[in-house]
């Protein structure tokens, strides 16, 4: 029964609008299809609405048939665990569903806040997004987080007041956390409509009309224009919000207030100018357009979608950065997925050209070139085979190996240098280096202390090799037997691919595997898929806090080797010193002692011999003296390196490694712990426990506010101290508090935490 409605459902959008869209090669039909895509994610806290609503949209766009289950009167637990059932098939990294002659390509972003980095991801591959709220909670902590990311990569947004059906749902309690914690201009476009106390649908306040959702699934609605006439209070309220809204937009809209001015009135405006100065106000991200519903209710749903069409960029907005590659194909891969049929499936979002099935293109950030295999797009829960893809949309690509999230990918490297080129000449004007800056690539640029040069800086705009964020927490792994050692070795390293922020490394001492990732539940997935996806049953070992270390004072060390090894003679002497530099980039941690004598000596090296240096560098600062942790914010120098003729470049890192761990030894480490940034909220009966326990997690707190009778909570406070918290909480608050955490720096520890931490881990 359900796959006949699939194939119908398919058929239907094959005969519509797949095959023109997806493969049109006519220039001009092809500008104008690109207009009617739209590449939007859906952002909220966790339990605004983001699954109802998105399972809404597919269902009212004729994608999927579901929602069966809540009008035969299942209960809520039942809904939910279906809802989330579902959430794992339609939510593929993306979905393409048609609108009214337009195209929305539903981008997912994954919502918990161990997968920062895939958010991340996918935000750096949007043209706009929609941020729900729970308007009886107005903005909430991992709201703000995703609109900060969000306003990063200039991400035009709307937002979307979800559960307006609740009686404690108020749309100015929501404009005004906009305006007080997003510090964001709203643009309210809708008012609720309520008869009897109940929801049901909402009034229009671009074109005052009002739009009533009839019983059932919610495909049904009117709208009827508001008039003085019959409508009395509701129109005068209407009017004045209206009024409101042409206002604000024309102290934003430079073209609207002219057209107010000619015409000397606000009320001759039609609806089509509003709507035009509202798109141009939201690209633009002078404004963001408020729109209410309640997706539960099936109200509201089919707006929303009229006003992503309506609002947000097309695919040829607010992507000049790749406009260096002219017609050559560009595109971001934002995804990679293991699809029991197909393999590995690379997610590309393209920029500009085309992509084929079975064309080869370069990897600029891994420096390769590969063969693709089959081309897919992704409708609901679907892969649909197509010969090409173009500009403006997404495709799903199986076979490619090289390939991570984050990579930017185009036809071949001559291609790629063209591109490079043609935008550092761009960069000339000055100007334009931030019009094109996104974070990633201005958190690099103030790590490369030194001048960087227009080429060099071209490659940091195009996010080629993009930054990870450092590892929070680190855990053993292990095989169920040796006979599953090499199968798990290449699960990891397919999962690596998916998620670069899971590292993956082997301890040098016990040979035991070490995963790192950015938190317990990050962690805990991981081992999950591997249990079910590779059927490898795999144990963890005890969580444990990824320390860093750092040098206290500098040291200057030399070692020299000596011995016969297989008949030839293995000579090195080295001379090095370290130091404590802060935020020294990655390729700044070797630097050649400048003196007279050095650069003497230094002038004579090999670069092979070098190149073996440098390895042993990175080898040693792996591990600190204290307990073994990666060095961080440590610059080492070289002073001194004689090779004796015929001596292996093995030999020369390990003599390196020797040497530093003496210099290390000597200027002394101390402990580095994370430190996460956390947001608490809970009801104001609860708040005296909760920050009582706070202090004892030696807990800075930051600020604490009262909104709703809630309090809000924001602290720092160490990770190591966080370990469960989230069941405390709920212990503490008897379930009714809510709290999100984000990294936030590492820091020094006090000697008494410090010694804690080391009996921690080694047991003594
Ligand atoms: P997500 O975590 O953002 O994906 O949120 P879900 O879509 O899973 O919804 C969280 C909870 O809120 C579920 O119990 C939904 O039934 C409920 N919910 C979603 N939309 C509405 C709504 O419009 N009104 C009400 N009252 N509840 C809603
Ligand atoms: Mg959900």
């Amino acid at each position: 029964m359900k796959s006949f409605y699939f194939t119908k459902n398919y058929r239907k959008l094959l005969k519509g609008f797949s095959i023109r869209k997806y493969c049109s090669k006519n220039e001009d039909k092809r500008k104008t299809n690109v207009e009617t895509i739209r590449n939007i994610g859906i952002l909220a806290h966790i339990d605004a609405g983001k699954t109802t609503t998105t399972e809404r949209m597919l269902f009212y766009s004729g994608t999927i048939r579901s929602m069966g289950e809540v009008h035969h009167g299942n209960t809520v637990t039942d809904y939910m665990e279906q809802e989330r059932q579902r959430g794992i098939t339609i939510t593929s990294a993306a979905v393409s569903f048609p609108w009214r002659g337009s195209q929305i390509n539903l981008i997912d972003t994954p919502g918990h806040i161990d997968f920062t980095m895939e958010v991340e991801q996918s935000l750096a591959v949007l043209d706009g997004a929609v941020v729900v709220l729970d308007a009886s909670a107005g903005v909430e902590a991992q709201t703000l987080t995703v609109w900060r990311q969000a306003a990063g990569y200039r991400v035009p947004r709307m937002l979307y007041l979800n559960k307006m059906d609740r009686s404690d749902a108020s749309v100015n309690v929501c404009l005004r956390s906009i305006r007080d914690k997003l510090q964001a201009t709203p643009l309210q476009l809708h008012a609720p409509l309520q008869h009897e106390h109940r929801l049901i649908g909402l009034i229009d306040l671009v074109t005052l009309e009002e739009v009533v959702w009839t019983q059932g699934r919610g495909q049904n609605f009117t709208r009827r224009k508001l008039s003085e006439e019959n409508d009395g209070k509701k129109w005068e309220d209407s009017v004045a919000s209206h009024r409101e809204l042409v206002d604000c937009l024309s102290s934003m809209d430079d073209r609207l207030a002219e057209t107010i001015i000619q015409q000397e009135s606000l009320d001759n405006l039609s609806s089509k100018e509003i709507e035009a100065a509202i798109r141009r106000c939201t690209t633009a991200m002078k404004g963001f357009p408020v729109l209410c519903g309640s997706s539960y209710k099936n109200i509201g749903v089919q707006t929303l979608m009229d006003a992503i069409v309506s609002y947000l960029p097309t695919p040829l907005q607010c992507n000049e950065l790749y406009s260096c590659f002219g017609e050559e194909l560009a595109a971001r891969a934002f995804k990679v997925q293991h699809d029991d049929q197909r393999g590995v499936l690379t997610f590309l979002r393209l920029y500009s050209g085309e992509i084929s099935r079975n064309q080869k293109i370069y990897n600029l950030a891994r420096d390769k070139t590969e063969q693709t295999g089959s081309l897919y797009v992704a409708l609901a829960d679907e892969y649909k085979p197509v010969e090409t893809v173009t500009a403006g949309n997404i495709a799903v690509v199986s076979s490619l190996k090289a390939a991570m999230t984050g990579d930017l990918i185009t036809s071949t490297q001559a291609a790629a240098n063209r591109a490079k080129s043609k935008l550092s000449s761009m960069l000339n004007d000055s100007s334009k280096v931030g019009e094109l800056m996104l974070p990633s690539a201005r958190q690099r640029l103030q790590a490369m202390e030194a001048e960087t040069s227009r080429e060099e800086l071209a490659e940091v705009l195009l996010g080629i090799g993009t930054t990870v964020p450092e590892p929070v927490f680190v855990c053993s792994i292990e095989p169920p037997s040796a006979a599953f050692q090499s199968a798990l070795e290449t699960a990891l390293a397919e999962l690596q691919r998916e998620d670069p922020s899971l590292r993956v490394s082997v301890d040098g001492d016990s040979g035991q595997m070490v995963l790192a990732g950015m938190g317990e539940l990050h962690l805990e997935i991981i081992k999950e898929r591997i249990i079910r996806e590779y059927k490898i049953e795999v144990e963890l070992g005890a969580l444990q806090i990824a320390y860093r270390e750092t040098l206290v004072g500098s040291a200057r060390q030399t070692v020299s080797v000596d011995r016969k090894m297989a008949g030839a003679r293995q000579f090195v002497k080295v001379e090095m010193s370290a130091k404590n530099v802060k935020g020294v980039s990655q390729d700044k941690v070797l630097r050649l002692a400048k003196s007279q004598d050095s650069a003497a000596n230094l002038a004579h090296v090999r670069p092979r011999s070098l190149a073996a240096v440098e390895r042993g560098v990175q080898s040693a600062l792996q591990h600190g003296p204290k307990l073994g942790c990666p060095m961080v914010d440590t610059q080492v120098t070289l002073h001194w390196l004689e090779v004796g003729r015929g001596t292996s470049e093995s030999i020369i890192s390990s003599t390196v490694v020797q040497c530093l761990r003496k210099v290390f030894e000597e200027a002394e480490s101390m402990l580095l712990e994370p430190v996460m940034s956390l947001e608490i909220v809970c009801p104001e009966s609860h708040s005296a426990r909760v920050l009582a326990d706070l202090a004892r997690r030696r807990a800075d707190l930051h600020h604490v506010q009262l909104r709703n009778q809630h309090k809000v909570i924001e602290c720092l406070a160490p990770l190591s101290e966080l370990l469960g918290y989230s069941s405390t909480l709920r212990s503490l608050s008897s379930g009714l508090a809510t709290f999100s955490m984000e990294f936030h720096s590492n820091r020094q520890m006090a000697p008494h935490d410090e010694e804690k931490a080391i009996r921690n881990v080694t047991g003594f």
